[in-house]
C-alpha cells in the first residue's frame, strides 16, 4: 500500500478530511486534477488602477452566508480579516432606479411555504412551482419568490423540492445566513491554509493530477490516472474518499471497477444547478456621487453606498458591489433556468466577448448612461464558465421534489472502502455552499476514523 487513504479532490470537502486524518497519523494523498486547490472557490486577483495592484476577485464562492460555525472557526484559525457586506439595495424594472422594496417578498412566502410543508405526510414532497400554483398570492409576490429561489439555489423552480427547500430554510435561520461576509485578502486564503496544514502532518497534495479509474476491492483501492505532463500514475490504499463535484460523478468521469451502483443511482436523482458570474472592474465608481439621468433625488444618496442591484427583467437580473468596501467593481450574477437564456451562444473564445457586452448593456440602462461611456471606464472583467469546467459540470448541487433522502443516501460508505463528500454529501440542509463542504468533510473524517458523526 502506498498509502492508508486517497482522497480524490482538493476542494474544501477533500481539504478538510484530508488535514484531520493526516492529523491522526493516516498516510494520506490527495490527488487533484487542477494546478490550484479550493475548486469551486476560485480567487483571482485584479489591478484598480490606481495603486491598489492585488484586489481579490472571486469567481467562484463569494459569501460566507452567516455565521456556520465550522467555517468561522477555520477563518479564526487560519487568522483571515472578513468584513460584513453592508449598504444600500436598490432595482429597476426598466424605469428609474428605486430603493429595493422587495427584499423580503420572496423569503415571506418562503415562511408560507414552511408551515405548508410541515402538513406533508413523510414521503411526500412536490415542486417549488407546484406548491406556488397551489397558493393564493399574487403575481408579483410570485414572481419575486420564484426569481429568489432560482437565483439562490441556481435551481429551475419546476424541479427544485419544497421538503428540501423548508429543509435550507430552517437551516438558514439557525445561522443567521442573510448576513454575508468577505474573506478580505479573498476566499481562496481558506483551502490554502487546509493545504499547508495538510502537508505539515504529513499528508501528500498531487496537483495536476486526474483520478480516471478507481479500481477497488473490500480493503484495497488502487487510484489510477494521469499527471499533466501526460505520464501515468497508479497509487494504492486501503480506502478511497471521492470529494469530486456532483456533476463530475453524474457524467462518471471516473471510471469505478466496479461501480458502485448504489451511490451512482443516488448521485443521479440530485441535480447539478447553473450560474452565470462576472465581475466587471471600473477606473471609477461611476455610480456613486455622479449626476445621473436615471436615478431621482430620493435615491442619489444612496448611490455612494450601493451593495445590491435588481435589474428585473433584464439579464443579468442580480448585482453587487463590495460595500462597504469601495473597489469600484460591480458583480452580475444569473442563476437557474435564466443561465440558459444568457449562455445561448456556443463555448467559443466569441462566447465571453457576448456576456461581457449584455453586461454593460444592462448596466447601462440601468443607469441611464451609454454603453460606450462604461466601456470606456472598463478596466478588466472576470468570469469562469462553470458549466464547462470538465472538473465541476455546474455550479452547485441541489435537491429535486421527492429526492431529500438522496444526500444521506451518499454518506453511506460502500463496503467500507468507497467514501464520498462534498457540498452535494450534506445533511443538513446547506447543499451548495462552502460551510456544507466543510461539513461534509469533518462528517467523513468521523465515518473514517470510526466514529458517527
Ligand atoms: C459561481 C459560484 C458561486 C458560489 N457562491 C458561493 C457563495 O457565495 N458562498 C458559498 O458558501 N458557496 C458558494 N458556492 C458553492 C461552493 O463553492 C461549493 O459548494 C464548495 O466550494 C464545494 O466544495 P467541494 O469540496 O464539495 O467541491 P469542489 O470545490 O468542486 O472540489 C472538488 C475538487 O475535485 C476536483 N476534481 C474533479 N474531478 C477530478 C478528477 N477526475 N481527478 C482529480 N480531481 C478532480 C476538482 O478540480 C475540485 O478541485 C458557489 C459556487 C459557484 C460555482
Amino acid at each position: 500500500m502506498d498509502f492508508d487513504i486517497i482522497i480524490v479532490g482538493a476542494g474544501m470537502a477533500g481539504l478538510t478530511a484530508g488535514r484531520i486524518l493526516a492529523n491522526s497519523g493516516q498516510r494520506i494523498a490527495i490527488i487533484e486534477a487542477r494546478h490550484r486547490v479550493g475548486g469551486r472557490i476560485f480567487t483571482t486577483h485584479a489591478s484598480d488602477g490606481a495603486g491598489r495592484p492585488d484586489m481579490p476577485v472571486e469567481l467562484g464562492a463569494e459569501f460566507v452566508h452567516g455565521l456556520p460555525p465550522e467555517t468561522w472557526s477555520l477563518l479564526r484559525e487560519a487568522e483571515l480579516a472578513t468584513y460584513e457586506i453592508d449598504g444600500v439595495e436598490l432595482c429597476t424594472s426598466g424605469g428609474p432606479l428605486q430603493v429595493h422594496q422587495h427584499s423580503g417578498a420572496g423569503i415571506s412566502v418562503l415562511e408560507h411555504m414552511l408551515a405548508f410543508e410541515a402538513t406533508l405526510p413523510p414521503d411526500g414532497d412536490l415542486t417549488f412551482a407546484q406548491y406556488l400554483g397551489r397558493v393564493a398570492i399574487d403575481q408579483a409576490a410570485r414572481t419575486r419568490a420564484v426569481e429568489y429561489v432560482e437565483g439562490f439555489n441556481a435551481a429551475d423552480s419546476a424541479v427544485i423540492g419544497v421538503k428540501a427547500l423548508a429543509m435550507q430554510q430552517r437551516a438558514e435561520d439557525q445561522i443567521d445566513s442573510d448576513r454575508l461576509f468577505h474573506v478580505r485578502q479573498g476566499y481562496d486564503a481558506l483551502p490554502r491554509f487546509l493545504a499547508r496544514q495538510v502537508e505539515a502532518a504529513g499528508g501528500t497534495i498531487l496537483l495536476g493530477s486526474m483520478a480516471q479509474r478507481i479500481g477497488w476491492r473490500r480493503g484495497a483501492v488502487t487510484v489510477s490516472g494521469a499527471h499533466e505532463r501526460g505520464d501515468a500514475f497508479a497509487l494504492a490504499a486501503k480506502q478511497a474518499l471521492v470529494c469530486v463535484p456532483l456533476g463530475v460523478l453524474q457524467a462518471q468521469a471516473i471510471e469505478f471497477a466496479p461501480a458502485p451502483g448504489r451511490i451512482l443511482a443516488q448521485a443521479r436523482r440530485l441535480v447539478m444547478g447553473t450560474v452565470m458570474r462576472m465581475t466587471l472592474v471600473f477606473r471609477a465608481r461611476f455610480w456613486a456621487g455622479a449626476d445621473l439621468p436615471n436615478v431621482p433625488a430620493g435615491v442619489q444618496a444612496g448611490l455612494d453606498r450601493l451593495s445590491f442591484l435588481f435589474t428585473h427583467g433584464a439579464l443579468p437580473p442580480t448585482w453587487w458591489t463590495p460595500m462597504p468596501d469601495t473597489a469600484a467593481m460591480i458583480t452580475a450574477w444569473v442563476a437557474g433556468p435564466k443561465v440558459a437564456l444568457i449562455e445561448s451562444a456556443p463555448a467559443t473564445p466569441a462566447k465571453p466577448d457576448a456576456l461581457l457586452q449584455r453586461c454593460l448593456g444592462t448596466l447601462a440602462n440601468a443607469f441611464g448612461l451609454s454603453t460606450t461611456s462604461l466601456e470606456q471606464l472598463l478596466l478588466s472583467w472576470h468570469c469562469h464558465d462553470w458549466q464547462a469546467d470538465l472538473l465541476a459540470r455546474g455550479a452547485y448541487s441541489y435537491v429535486p421534489a421527492g429526492a431529500i433522502d438522496a444526500s444521506a443516501q451518499l454518506t453511506e460508505p460502500v463496503e467500507d472502502t468507497l467514501y464520498f463528500a462534498g457540498e452535494h454529501t450534506d445533511t443538513t440542509g446547506h447543499w451548495g455552499t462552502v460551510h456544507a463542504a466543510v461539513r461534509s468533510g469533518l462528517r467523513v473524517a468521523a465515518q473514517l476514523q470510526g466514529g458517527t458523526r
